[in-house]
């Protein structure tokens, strides 16, 4: 198995990342997750945009360009001949000696990827998932996917801690989104989820999310919502590009709806599998 370092396909055991890498001292640097479904990325151009435009954000250069990096992680999958798994990419503003700001003069970012087989949720996805309240007290980018992942580690802990699959957060009484997904209601046909804002992630899940909507005929209305709301809603639902689109049966032992997987849910999921190659699933 090989994995990707800059530009160099090399065995794990001879990547050698710097002691002083601002990845590994400050969390400074952004990443991806890519879903590989029967040997294809999915949404490969999507994510490597968010990254793009992560780094931007950021002041990070990439010294490759779009389609370089969406060639090598291509290359970095059939390589490792991957069938169904995903690929992780970060890029980091490189190594030099500790100090807050910029590296002066800049050095090269350090770009790492690899691939890992894993397999879908099917259990989940069906039966649906527990979740809980957890305050969203993390800083306000969180439009930015960057490496810096505390409040998100220290929220999915609170969770897995309560025997729950994800945190539902909130700032104050609004739900802002899930530590490593996003979040959405429904309530009387109408799809609610946060707008698109400084607070959470536009996810890549919940873009493919909305327009499944429009497939089958469920209005999506960009509007946060609270915690009681989320509480009273029909269906509950978060999605990432591994959970998919992931049912919500409760939130801190409280049923969501009838405490299954919703219609809209099961709708929802059979049109986003349209969307991906699983020819080779069992
Ligand atoms: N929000 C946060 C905080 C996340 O970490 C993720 C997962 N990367 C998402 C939302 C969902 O994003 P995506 O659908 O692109 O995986």
């Amino acid at each position: 198995v090989k994995v990707l370092w800059n530009d160099q396909f090399v065995q794990e055991e001879d990547v050698k990342i710097g002691f002083e890498d601002r990845g590994y001292q400050f969390g400074d640097g952004i990443y991806e997750v890519i879903k590989i479904y029967n040997g294809d990325m999915f949404t490969a151009k999507e994510h490597i945009d968010r990254l793009y435009a992560s780094a931007d954000k950021i002041q990070l250069v990439i010294p490759y360009t779009k389609d370089v990096m969406h060639k090598m992680l291509h290359e970095l999958i059939e390589m490792n001949e991957l069938q169904d798994g995903q690929v992780y990419l970060q890029v980091t503003r490189g190594t030099s000696m500790r100090q807050h700001n910029f590296p002066v003069p800049a050095v090269e970012s350090v770009l790492t990827a690899y691939t890992k087989e894993t397999t879908r949720p099917h259990t989940q996805l069906e039966n649906g998932v527990k979740a809980c309240f957890v305050e969203d007290v993390r800083w306000l980018r969180c439009d930015i996917k960057s490496l810096n992942l505390l409040g998100n580690v220290l929220a999915k802990q609170e969770a897995v801690s309560k025997d729950c699959y994800e945190a539902v957060l909130h700032r104050g009484e609004t739900i802002t989104e899930g530590s490593s997904s996003n979040m959405y209601g429904i309530k009387d046909g109408v799809l609610y989820t946060h707008p698109v804002s400084n607070l959470m992630l536009n996810g890549i899940t919940r873009q493919v999310i909305l327009n499944c909507c429009e497939e089958v005929g469920l209005p999506v209305v960009e509007e946060a919502f609270t915690k009681a709301q989320a509480l009273e809603m029909d269906e509950m639902i978060m999605s990432s590009t591994n959970a998919e689109v992931m049912p919500i049966i409760s939130i801190d032992d409280k049923i969501i709806g009838t405490g299954k997987r919703g219609e809209w849910a099961e709708k929802l999921q059979l049109a986003f599998e349209k969307r991906i190659p699983t020819s080779v699933e069992a």
